[in-house]
């Protein structure tokens, strides 16, 4: 396969670069932030398909990233983890979601086994993952094999295209502006980091209607939500949304009530009106060169990650063989 240029060193860029090596491609990596900088270093990162539509194909991309990173939990790959976790459910319906599918061992526990407000919750384990040693990792995989990664911000997508006769738009947020795409938003969210006073298990109240409700242990702290707030896009931590999130959290998990806050978080999520858009850019670059996008994640770029990698290099194989 040709030699590709990855715009955006974000979860989505990175993943993109590992999978097109492994296909046999020499990869650059361009990027305007320091790895580790962009909303992918701020993510809770647990898997989840949040604010995504039940689409065959969002449900394959979820399935896929799943369980390339539950095999990279089996292998000690730095940051990633199994977690158990407890969504609790104030809705009487407590079927399952069209996700569950992906999860080997989701189970909905009936509603005589919890109290008021909640009627029922599902329980289940997946994969959770710390991104500062995680990009770490996939950087450090992407150079060994041989790749290259370059510090540059580009006003157009065009600007690498004498780099590789294939570029790969991986820019989240920025996508809006490069790719012409009015459909790009942000949509703020806000974490407080706890330390943790040894818990394991994240529990969820996704439907609290005082506000999004999470409690994430990670090996050193705890990442408690949140919020989601579309078309914000204020980046400076608010002290009134992190009280509220200190204490819904506590009233969730009361184990929390002595934990010592560490740092107020905020990143915008890459969100996009009509989803993730994994395409073949219809018009291409300037001189002939193909673009493949791959942006607008929103809440669930880790969750997706590597499901549209492997898409990205199928659209690529097909690109070829044209
Ligand atoms: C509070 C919060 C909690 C979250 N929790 C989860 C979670 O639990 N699970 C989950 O799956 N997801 C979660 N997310 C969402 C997740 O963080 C995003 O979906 C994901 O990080 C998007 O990755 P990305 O690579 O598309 O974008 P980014 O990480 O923003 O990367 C974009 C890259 O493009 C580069 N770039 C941009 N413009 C240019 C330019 N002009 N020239 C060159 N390079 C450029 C940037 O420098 C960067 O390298 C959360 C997000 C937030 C804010």
């Amino acid at each position: 396969m040709k030699d590709v240029v990855v715009v955006g060193a974000g979860v989505v860029g990175l993943t993109c670069a590992v999978r097109l090596q492994e296909a046999g491609v020499r990869v650059t990596v361009v990027t305007a932030e320091e790895p580790g900088q962009s909303v992918s270093g701020i993510a809770a990162a647990v898997w989840y398909p949040s604010h995504t539509s039940a689409e065959p194909r969002v449900l394959n991309w979820a399935r896929r990233s799943f369980d390339e990173l539950a095999s990279q939990a089996v292998h000690g790959v730095s940051g990633v983890v199994m977690r158990p976790t407890r969504m609790l459910l104030r809705a009487q319906n407590t079927q399952k979601p069209w996700w569950a599918a992906a999860v080997s061992d989701f189970r909905v526990v009936r509603a005589l086994d919890v109290s008021p407000p909640f009627s029922g919750e599902w329980q289940f384990t997946v994969p959770t993952v710390e991104m500062s040693p995680y990009i770490n990792w996939l950087i450090q995989r992407i150079t060994r094999g041989g790749g290259v990664l370059l510090r540059r911000r580009v006003d157009r997508l065009s600007d690498v295209a004498h780099l590789a006769p294939l570029v790969v738009n991986a820019t989240g947020l920025a996508a809006g502006a490069l790719a012409d795409d009015p459909h790009v938003h942000p949509a703020r969210g806000q974490l407080v980091l706890v330390s943790n006073p040894g818990l394991h298990i994240s529990v969820r109240d996704e439907d609290n209607p005082a506000g999004l409700t999470y409690v994430h242990p990670r090996s050193r702290d705890i990442v408690l939500g949140g919020t989601f707030e579309p078309g914000e896009s204020d980046r400076t931590p608010s002290a009134s949304i992190a009280r509220e999130i200190v204490e819904r959290c506590t009233c969730l998990v009361p184990e929390l009530r002595d934990a010592r806050v560490l740092k107020q978080v905020v990143g915008l999520r890459p969100a996009r009106h009509g989803g993730v858009r994994v395409a073949i850019d219809p018009v291409g670059l300037p001189g002939g060169g193909t673009l493949i996008h791959n942006y607008g994640h929103g809440g669930a770029g880790v969750t997706l990650a590597w499901g549209c990698a492997d898409e990205v290099v199928s659209l690529a194989r097909q690109n070829q063989e044209r």
